[in-house]
């Protein structure tokens, strides 16, 4: 058997091979190495940019830009409310619609005041009937329209909603909470005074703070918590409020 004595002798002289007779023996498949695989694939979707940096003015022009109407109706039962949703000319790098977008979002969330069937929300548009607007503003402006001049906080001044971009962008020191879980904080409390809810405090320590403490000013022992609904239920604490001070600057 010439093919087996060949393996036999692999290891031997190359002189036995060179004798061997020849054959005709298929092609071997050419030794190409693989290509290098590109960078990444041309067919993947590259990253995500990340969002636009949000800038604003001390003061805006105190004009808005509003977001376009159209939003799911949140809520399976309840009263409706319809909404509107604005961004103060001069706060750059997040659009109206985007905002919109973020507050819808929150609000339609189950754990929101849509969820236990009391309430129901709709975003509209600028130009239908509307029950409130939510308007995010610059720090001189939220002077402008809420009680007080602190430049710092958020409030709901009547059927106005006012978010302060500056707590938008910055959250507040020692949350203990990611920003965005901050910002679900924001709409949810002011959203709750729209909704006739008064302050609340923290029911204990290690407790979730009440979506309607004052959580931008201090926690007291609770946790971070910007929800209404803590496992399906309205979740309060005690009415009242603390005397905290207001952190100076934005
Ligand atoms: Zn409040």
């Amino acid at each position: 058997m010439v093919v087996a004595a060949c393996g036999a002798v692999l290891a031997g002289v190359v002189a036995v091979r060179a004798g061997m007779p020849q054959r005709p023996v298929p092609a071997a498949a050419p030794a190409t190495p693989p290509a290098p695989a590109p960078p990444y694939s041309s067919t993947a979707s590259p990253p995500a940019p990340p969002p636009p940096e949000i800038t604003y003015p001390a003061r805006g022009a105190g004009t808005w830009r509003f977001a376009a109407g159209g939003g799911p109706l949140a809520g399976r039962s309840g009263q409706l409310m319809r909404y509107r949703v604005a961004v103060e000319r001069g706060i750059d790098g997040i659009a109206p619609d985007a905002f919109a977008v973020e507050v819808t979002r929150t609000l339609s969330d189950p754990r929101s005041w849509t969820g236990d069937g009391r309430w129901r929300l709709q975003r509209v548009g600028n130009g239908s009937p509307y029950d409130f607007t939510v308007y995010l503003t610059t720090p001189g402006t939220r002077d402008d329209l809420c009680p007080g001049d602190d430049g710092y906080t958020s409030c709901r001044n009547g059927e106005r909603v006012v978010l302060n971009v500056a707590r938008w962008v910055h959250g507040v020191p020692r949350y203990g909470a990611p920003l965005d879980a901050y910002r679900q904080y924001l709409v949810n409390h002011e959203v709750g005074h729209r909704l006739g809810h008064g302050h609340e405090k923290c029911p204990g320590l290690g407790r979730p703070a009440p979506v309607m403490q004052q959580q931008t000013l201090g926690l007291h022992g609770c946790v971070a918590y910007g929800w209404p609904l803590l496992d399906g239920r309205l979740y309060r604490g005690p009415a009242g409020s603390y005397d905290d001070p207001v952190p100076e600057g934005a």
